[in-house]
């Protein structure tokens, strides 16, 4: 898993996905530019979304707010008092931890024994296994479970209730050691605001503290009424919205997994209350039929139900995504009731309410969510992509197997040799194609070898101009993934590649 992990971020590298930010200057920690093709595969990943949640629903529009917003928007969202994670430093090591992420992998690894032991008994026991059964009543299993349960709900407890110190009483208790070096020489607890600050205004006295939005969920929220009046807008609605959002995370780390600058991909659903659970389980099936449409493997995909709720939120699903680290948050699902709007109401002293000809009443909407990382999506679908083959000549190959429709480059066009008037065909083909889709020219070594490069670069077609091209308009296209090749006619290029990478 270390090594299939160590394999995606050099491989993002080498084939010009995704590149250390300012490099030369020995990087910045956590923070990532998309090269000439991430910036392709990630641009087709947003296209993918808009088009399913903007384009195909009739009742959903988009906006672009600004990532600046005026100061008192983070008031009203609770950002300012309560986005902020519990900070850790130990004493001796002097490295840096969020407290409730050490308690989290130390229970964590309670319950891989309790799993062990279940895994255990499933081999020796074969088809009768019944593994309810077996976790009710295996002394050692309820035992590492119950331990495991303990430890989750005392910290969610103490955290909920501002209990810093017993935060720390507990990982003491549990002996908590910090895992570079081992020592268990803790600071105390502390909260950290994740938000980044800085100063609109050149003056001193007339400056302005702003924030770099941590999500881009408010600047949705505070045109509610703009959009719903002038889009004539019926409830129930969405505004869907991509962009990017900034934390200042305490651990940064797992590549893009976690980053201190990302991009979001959210829509707000407003709906009559009282019908946001309705919609809470549309868009949980909605959203996850969407993430498996993209062919990465159906078993990669798990939903995690919260039992502890954000401030704002009255049920909350996470879709997890099997990543080359194990199950993570991809994408948040959240029903946030209408605490948003009726806290812009109560701050900005305006009316955000929804006018009902129907009942011939107003009211606050309530707000289910979508909220999905566009980073991470990029990570899901990079990394299961990534494959080594073993052919049946028995070589190897590696190969990038993105979605067709994610693809940054659909076709490759390749002149067999670098004369006899071959590359002016292929550069035909080029111009021909180019008008509906990404394409790219190799002459560069023999054929075979190119046809790797592009594999590894996840470019799903291959086209060979040969000497019988000259003759009668043929050439060779090569499928990716079976690597078959047929012999088609050049007008037919577009028709073909056309059915497997249309959105
Ligand atoms: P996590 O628990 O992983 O910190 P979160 O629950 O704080 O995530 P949300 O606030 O629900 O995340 O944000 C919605 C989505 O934005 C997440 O599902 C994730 O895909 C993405 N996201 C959040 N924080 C980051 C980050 N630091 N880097 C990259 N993507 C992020």
């Amino acid at each position: 898993q270390e090594d299939l992990f160590k394999n995606v971020v050099s491989h993002a590298k080498e084939y010009g996905y995704i590149f250390p930010s300012s490099e030369i200057y020995d990087g910045l920690s956590a923070v990532y530019d998309y090269a000439q093709n991430g910036v392709e595969l990630k641009k087709n990943i947003r296209e993918y979304w808009w088009k399913s949640m903007v384009q195909m629903h009739e009742n959903i529009v988009g906006i672009d707010a600004s990532i600046f917003m005026h100061p008192t928007t983070w008031k009203a969202s609770g950002h300012v008092d309560a986005f902020s994670d519990p900070l850790i430093d130990n004493k001796d090591s002097k490295k840096r931890y969020r407290a409730d992420v050490l308690i989290e992998d130390y229970a964590e690894k309670i319950n891989i024994k309790a799993q062990k032991e279940i895994d255990k008994a499933k081999a020796r026991f074969g088809d009768a296994f019944n593994e309810q059964e077996f976790v009710t009543t295996n002394e050692r299993v309820k035992g590492y479970l119950a331990q495991k349960n303990e430890i989750l709900q005392r910290m969610a407890r103490s955290l909920e209730n501002d209990d810093l110190a017993d935060v720390k009483a507990l990982i003491e208790e549990l002996g908590i050691a910090c895992p570079e070096s081992g020592s268990k020489n803790w600071t105390e607890v502390r909260q950290f605001n994740l938000m980044f600050a800085t100063k609109l205004g050149a003056s001193a006295d007339t400056a302005m503290d702003l924030y770099l939005r941590p999500e881009t969920a408010q600047g949705i929220f505070v045109n509610f009424l703009n959009v719903q009046k002038t889009g004539r807008m019926k409830i129930p609605f969405g505004i869907a919205q991509t962009g990017k959002a900034f934390r200042n995370e305490i651990v940064a780390r797992q590549f893009i997994f976690r980053m201190r600058e990302f991009e979001q991909m959210e829509m707000q659903f407003f709906v009559k209350p009282g019908e946001e659970m309705k919609w809470y389980e549309y868009w949980k099936t909605t959203r996850l039929a969407w993430h498996k449409s993209l062919g990465l493997g159906e078993e990669n995909y798990r939903f995690h139900d919260h039992e502890k709720l954000a401030h704002y939120a009255n049920a909350a699903a996470d879709i997890e995504f099997n990543f080359p680290f194990g199950f993570k948050e991809l994408e948040g699902i959240h029903s946030r009731t209408d605490f948003d709007l009726k806290a812009h109401e109560q701050f900005s002293g305006k009316k955000l309410q929804f006018f009902d000809n129907e009942s011939n009443s107003s009211y606050v909407p309530y707000v289910v969510e979508t909220s999905v990382g566009l980073d991470r999506m990029f990570l899901a679908v990079f990394s299961k992509a990534l494959q080594e083959e073993t052919l049946e000549d028995g070589s190897t190959r590696t190969v990038l197997r993105l979605p067709s429709v994610l693809a940054p480059t659909k076709a490759a066009i390749l002149p067999l040799v670098k004369k006899d008037g071959l590359p002016d065909v292929a550069r035909e083909i080029i111009e021909d194609l180019k008008w509906d889709f990404n394409v790219a020219y190799d002459e560069k070594d023999a054929v075979g070898r190119r046809y790797r490069r592009q594999d590894a670069l996840g470019t799903p077609f291959c086209i060979t101009v040969d000497h019988q091209t000259l003759e009668d308009k043929t050439v060779t296209i090569r499928h990716r993934d079976s690597m078959q090749q047929d012999r088609v006619a050049i007008s037919e290029l577009r028709n073909i590649i056309n059915n497997e990478v249309a959105m």
